[in-house]
């Protein structure tokens, strides 16, 4: 399993509209402190999330969306989900797409802020039918998508409805993306390990970096790493998991560089960033 970390921030560092500190001193460092908002491919045809970012995700490294048959959304919030780009796949469109529809997996919040959107623009559910078919997910399911194994699972990150967290499962592997959640219970364990799942790689929210503010809907790196040591003692984690930590924001007061040294010398972590690739 191939995962490539296309975006790897919340509201993007440099933010849009700000110049705090943190995003003048990201502008200035360049390079991998230059965050787009989150996103990750895996292979070349599953997709997680699809922002506003896309575009420039793909372009980043090399890429359009064409070979991408499914994407799997988290929520609704629009670092995650701006469905209007959708639309340029219609026919006429997009050409020589990988597979004529387009499987999208999201929350029932989801598809229904969607279908809003969708007749208030008056789209033609003819065209879109041609080219997507949405599947409503619910937390707590384990279910095939293409070659993969989904379960998806509760984020907490009540402010947007139904938020999920998912593990992917290809070939004996197994990848846990946990972005978009505080600190979530031990029943999330408890069903991973019901089901037998094992993780090779854990990805968890650092929303709030190196910080404990309180900010219930987004994790710290001690959150992620009190998670990483929970999933290991539940016997969770392979041996020689990696651990990784993801979605960072200018809110948590620090850069990349920051960001890196921190994450491995505190609490035994690596960072994404913009363009990462993982083999598992
Ligand atoms: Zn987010
Ligand atoms: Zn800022
Ligand atoms: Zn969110």
């Amino acid at each position: 399993m191939k995962l490539q970390f296309l975006g790897t921030a919340a509201e993007r560092i440099p933010a849009m509209f700000c110049a705090c500190d943190t995003c003048r001193r990201a502008l200035a460092a360049g390079g991998r402190n230059i965050m787009r908002r989150s996103q990750v491919l895996i292979n070349d045809d599953l997709l997680i999330d699809f922002s506003g970012d896309s575009y420039s995700n793909f372009i980043n490294v090399g890429k359009t969306l064409s070979n991408v048959e499914h994407v799997l959304i988290t929520h609704a919030h629009d670092d995650h989900f701006t469905f209007e780009d959708f639309f340029s796949r219609f026919e006429g469109i997009a050409y020589n797409v990988r597979t004529e529809k387009l499987r999208i997996y999201l929350s029932s919040v989801a598809y229904d802020i969607m279908q809003k959107c969708i007749t208030a623009r008056g789209l033609d559910k003819k065209s879109l039918g041609k080219r997507f078919e949405f599947i409503v997910v619910e937390p707590y399911t384990t279910f095939p998508v293409g070659k993969y194994t989904v379960t998806a699972l509760p984020a907490v990150h009540a402010s947007c409805g139904e938020a999920l967290i998912y593990l992917i499962e290809e070939d004996g592997k197994a990848f846990f993306y946990g972005t978009d959640t505080g600190f979530f219970s031990e029943e999330t364990d408890a069903f991973l390990a019901r089901e037998g799942k094992k993780i090779d790689l854990l990805c968890l929210d650092c929303t709030k970096c190196d910080n404990e503010f309180n900010y219930y809907v987004h994790m710290s790196m001690s959150e992620g790493r009190r998670i990483a040591d929970r999933f290991a003692e539940g016997g969770l984690l392979k041996d020689g998991a990696a651990l990784y930590y993801t979605h960072f924001s200018h809110n948590g007061g620090m850069i990349y560089d920051e960001l890196a040294e921190v994450a491995r010398s505190k609490y035994g972590f690596a960072v994404t960033y913009d363009g990462l690739t993982v083999t598992l």
